[in-house]
C-alpha cells in the first residue's frame, strides 16, 4: 500500500475501528491484498501484545517478530508445492507383509499407511527412498502428487522405533506428566538422566491425542542431533526453525507448523510465536540457558513467553534441565510449578570423579597444568577422548596478583573491580568507583601483576605440541560458525580413537559425547569475578553442564579444574555434585538481598558518541523515577562494556518489590524522553539477564 511516497506492506490487526472520526476521501486505498486469509491466528496476537505490553516495545514488533521474513516482506502465505505420498484404495487394503521379498517397500507400506498422507521430504527423512517410492507408485499402492497442500495433516503418535524402557524415576515423571490443561513442570535431572527420553514419551502421547508439539532448544548446535533424534522416533513429520535454515526454508516450515502439517516442531527463541493448531504441550529444553533471552531490539525471554503460551492455551509445558535457573528453582521449590527429579543417569553410569587443581602449586606451560597434561596422556593412552574446555566469555578480565591470587577490589562494596583495557582502569560496576591498576600487589608486595586471561588462542597450538598424533576437534564460534562445519566437527568426534575436543562454552550444550572420558577445565578464574548479577549462577550452570560430558559412554569420567582460587564456593555443586544445594543457597542470598526471582528488575541503557550527554539523559530518568518515589533507582553507572562501537554506555537499574509497580513506572518514560535525541539512543530491558 501507498505511505507517503513509498510503498509499504501493511497488516490488519484489527477492523473495530470506528471510520466516522476520519475523512475518509483523503484515504488511499491499498494496491493489493496479499493474504485472503488472516496468517496470524487469534492466540498468536494475544500473545504478541502482550510481549509488547510486558516489554514495553512497540506492538508491531513483537508482531513481526512472529512472522518469517518472506512473509514480512510480503511474499504470498502459500507453501510451495511439494510431493506428497497417499494411498490408493488397493494400498489401504494390503497387509504390508504380502508384498513378499522386498521389506523396505513393506515398511514405506506400513510408513505410510500410518500416516495416511505425509510428504516424500518426510518419508526420506525416515529412511525410506526414492526407488520404493517408484515401485509402490508402479504397484499402484500409493499416488504420489506435486501439491501445495493447504490442508493439515493428522498427528498420528505412530512410532518409527520402540521407545525405551523407563527406569522408576522416568516413570515417576511421565506419570506425572499425566495432566491436561495448564500445568508448568520443572523437569530437573542430571545430565544423561533421560530427560529427553521423557519428553520423547510425553510427545507421543500428545501426539496419540491428535494434538501437536512444540519444543524450544537453546541453540542452532542442539538442532541437528535433537532434531534427528526426534525424526528417528517418531512416523510424524517433525520440522524444525531455527536460524541455520534459509528464508525459504523458514517460510515453508513456518507454514507447515500453523497449517498444522507437522506433529512436532523443534525450534530456536523465535519459534514460540509460531501458530501451531491443536498445540497439547510444550518442551524448553535447558531451560536455564541463556540464549532464550533475546539481547537486542524486543528484548524478550522466550521461556516466559513459552508459560505464557502454555497458560494462555491451557496445556502443559516441562522446563527440563540438569542445572535450573534461579527463577524456575524458586517456582518449582514454592509449588508454583510442579517439581520432578531425575537424580540418577539413565543407563546407570555413575557421575565422574571431580578434582581442582591448584594452580599455584603447579608448573605449568602456558596455562596447563603438569597434572592436567599427565591426565591428558593417560585418557588418551586409554583410547579415550578427552574435552578441554576455556572460558572465553566476553567480559572484561579482572585485575590480579600471579603470585597470591589477590584480587583488586572496590573500596566501597564487596564486589571485584573490573579490567577495563581501553582507559587502562578498574572500575567497581556495582558503585562506579573507579582506580588505575597498580603496578605491585598489596598483599605480596610482587610485581607480576596483571589483566587475568590466557592466551587462549594458543591452546590448540600447545596441545598439537605436546599430543603431535592426536586429531584435535575444536569447537568455537570461529570455527563452528556454520551448521554445516558444526556437523562436520561433531561428525569428527564419532571417528574412533583417541581424540582431544576443545572449545567454549558451546560445548556445555547438551552433546553427547559418548566417549570422552576426561573433561578438563582449563581457564576459568575470569570468570570468577565477573561483577555481573547473575555470574555466579551461569558459572555454576556452566561448570555443572561442561562436567557433565564425561564419562557418558560406558567408561567412568573423570573431571578436572585448573584453578587459582580451589576454595572458591563455586565449585561446590561440582564437587559435592549437589548443584540444587548451591542454586538455594544462591536463592537465599537473592532473598537478603531483594533480587530476581525476589524482586523485580529493569535496565535502562543509553548510549552515544558523547559520554555526557549520555549521562545527562539517564540521570534525568533516574530524577524522574527517583521522584515517583515507587521504585528503587541505581546509576547511571558505566555499562560494563562501557564503549562499544565507538559508542559510551551508561546503565541505571530499577527495581522493585512488585513487577506492577516496575511497569508503572517505567511505562511513561516512551512519553517523557523520545527513544533517540541528540545522538543519545535508549532503550528499557525488563528482566535483563546481565547488567
Ligand atoms: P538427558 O536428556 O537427561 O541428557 P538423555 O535422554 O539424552 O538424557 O539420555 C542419556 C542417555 O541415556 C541416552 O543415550 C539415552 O538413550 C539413554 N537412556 C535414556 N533413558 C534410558 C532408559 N530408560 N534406559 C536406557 N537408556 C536410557
Ligand atoms: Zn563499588
Ligand atoms: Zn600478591
Amino acid at each position: 500500500m501507498p505511505l507517503g511516497k513509498r510503498e509499504v506492506v501493511g497488516v490488519v490487526v484489527d477492523s473495530k475501528i470506528s471510520t466516522r472520526e476520519i475523512d475518509t476521501s483523503k484515504l488511499k486505498s491499498v494496491k493489493a491484498t496479499l493474504d485472503e486469509q488472516p496468517i496470524l491466528p487469534e492466540n498468536i496476537l494475544k500473545l504478541a501484545g502482550w510481549m509488547s505490553r510486558y516489554y514495553l516495545h512497540e506492538f508491531s514488533s513483537s508482531f513481526l517478530l512472529a512472522l518469517p521474513k518472506l512473509l514480512r516482506d510480503g511474499e504470498p502465505a502459500t507453501l510451495a508445492a511439494e510431493k506428497w505420498l497417499s494411498l490408493t484404495i488397493a494400498g489401504e487394503a494390503l497387509e504390508p507383509a504380502q508384498l513378499k521379498r522386498s521389506e523396505k517397500q513393506q515398511a514405506l507400506l506400513s510408513f505410510v499407511q500410518q500416516q495416511r498422507r505425509c510428504s516424500l521430504k518426510s518419508a526420506k527423512e525416515h529412511g525410506h527412498d526414492s526407488a520404493q517410492v517408484k515401485a509402490l507408485e508402479k504397484k499402484n499402492f500409493i499416488e504420489v502428487e506435486a501439491v501445495s497442500l493447504h490442508e493439515p495433516v493428522a498427528a498420528s503418535g505412530q512410532l518409527n522405533e520402540p521407545s525405551l524402557r523407563l527406569n522408576d524415576d522416568q516413570q515417576h515423571a511421565l506419570a506425572h506428566l499425566n495432566e491436561t490443561g495448564f500445568q508448568a513442570t520443572l523437569l530437573e535431572g542430571v545430565t544423561g538422566s533421560g530427560k529427553t527420553e521423557v519428553y520423547l514419551q510425553a510427545i507421543e502421547r500428545c501426539l496419540k491425542q491428535g494434538r501437536r508439539a512444540l519444543v524450544l532448544v537453546p541453540e542452532i548446535g542442539l538442532t541437528p542431533q535433537t532434531l534427528r533424534r526426534f525424526q528417528n522416533r517418531f512416523a510424524d513429520e517433525v520440522i524444525s526453525l531455527h536460524s541455520g535454515l534459509s528464508d525459504n526454508q523458514r517460510k515453508n516450515n513456518w507454514l507447515k507448523a500453523s497449517l498444522g502439517q507437522a506433529a512436532i516442531l523443534i525450534g530456536t527463541r523465535s519459534a514460540i510465536l509460531t501458530p501451531i493448531p491443536d498445540l497439547g504441550l510444550i518442551v524448553v529444553d535447558e531451560e536455564h540457558d541463556q540464549s532464550y533471552k533475546q539481547q537486542d531490539t524486543l528484548r524478550y525471554q522466550a521461556r516466559d513467553i513459552a508459560l505464557m503460551r502454555a497458560r494462555n492455551e491451557g496445556i502443559p509445558i516441562i522446563l527440563g534441565t540438569a542445572t535450573p535457573s534461579l527463577e524456575s528453582l524458586h517456582h518449582a521449590r514454592n509449588g508454583h510449578y510442579s517439581y520432578l527429579q531425575l537424580n540418577q543417569r539413565a543407563a546407570g553410569q555413575s557421575l565422574p570423579h571431580v578434582e581442582t587443581v591448584d594452580m599455584r602449586k603447579q608448573d605449568q606451560r602456558q596455562g596447563l597444568s603438569e597434572k592436567m597434561l599427565l591426565r591428558i596422556k593417560e585418557h588418551l593412552g586409554d583410547g579415550n577422548q578427552v574435552l578441554l574446555f576455556l572460558n572465553r566469555r566476553g567480559y572484561a578480565p579482572s585485575w590480579f596478583c600471579e603470585d597470591c591470587g589477590w584480587i583488586a577490589d572496590c573500596v566501597y562494596c564487596d564486589a571485584h573491580l573490573t579490567h577495563h583495557r581501553h582507559n587502562n582502569l578498574n572500575i567497581c560496576h556495582h558503585c562506579g568507583f573507579q582506580q588505575a591498576p597498580v603496578r605491585q600487589c598489596p598483599n605480596c608486595h610482587s610485581h607480576e601483576v596483571s589483566a587475568m586471561g590466557t592466551g587462549t588462542e594458543r591452546a590448540e597450538e600447545l596441545l598439537a605440541e605436546c599430543f603431535a598424533e592426536v586429531p584435535i576437534i575444536r569447537f568455537d564460534s570461529n570455527i563452528t560458525s556454520t551448521r554445516k562445519k558444526f556437523e562436520e566437527q561433531l561428525k569428527q568426534t564419532e571417528v574412533p580413537g583417541p581424540a582431544i575436543i576443545i572449545g567454549t562454552q558451546m560445548l556445555a550444550k547438551g552433546h553427547h559425547f559418548e566417549r570422552v572420558t576426561l573433561v578438563g577445565i582449563w581457564d576459568i578464574d575470569t570468570g570468577l569475578f565477573s561483577a555481573d548479577l547473575r555470574a555466579r549462577e551461569r558459572m555454576g550452570q556452566l561448570l555443572t553442564q561442561v562436567a557433565g560430558r564425561s564419562g557418558r559412554g560406558s567408561k567412568r569420567g573423570e573431571v578436572l579444574i585448573q584453578t587459582h582460587y580451589p576454595d572458591n564456593p563455586i565449585f561446590e555443586p561440582l564437587l559435592k555434585h549437589d548443584y540444587r544445594q548451591f542454586a538455594v543457597e544462591l536463592l537465599e542470598e537473592r532473598q537478603r538481598t531483594g533480587l530476581p526471582p525476589f524482586g523485580y528488575l529493569a535496565v535502562i541503557r543509553a548510549d552515544s558518541p558523547y559520554a555526557e550527554r549520555c549521562e545527562a539523559r539517564l540521570k534525568e530518568m533516574a530524577h524522574y523515577l527517583i521522584g515517583l518515589g515507587t521504585v528503587r533507582v541505581l546509576g547511571p553507572l558505566p555499562a560494563l562494556m562501557s564503549r562499544r562501537a565507538g559508542k559510551h554506555r551508561y546503565m541505571i537499574i530499577v527495581q522493585s518489590d512488585k513487577r506492577s509497580t516496575l511497569h508503572q513506572a517505567l511505562n511513561p518514560l516512551h512519553k517523557h524522553y523520545p527513544r533517540e535525541a541528540q545522538q543519545v539512543s535508549w532503550h528499557i530491558d525488563i528482566d535483563p539477564a546481565d547488567l
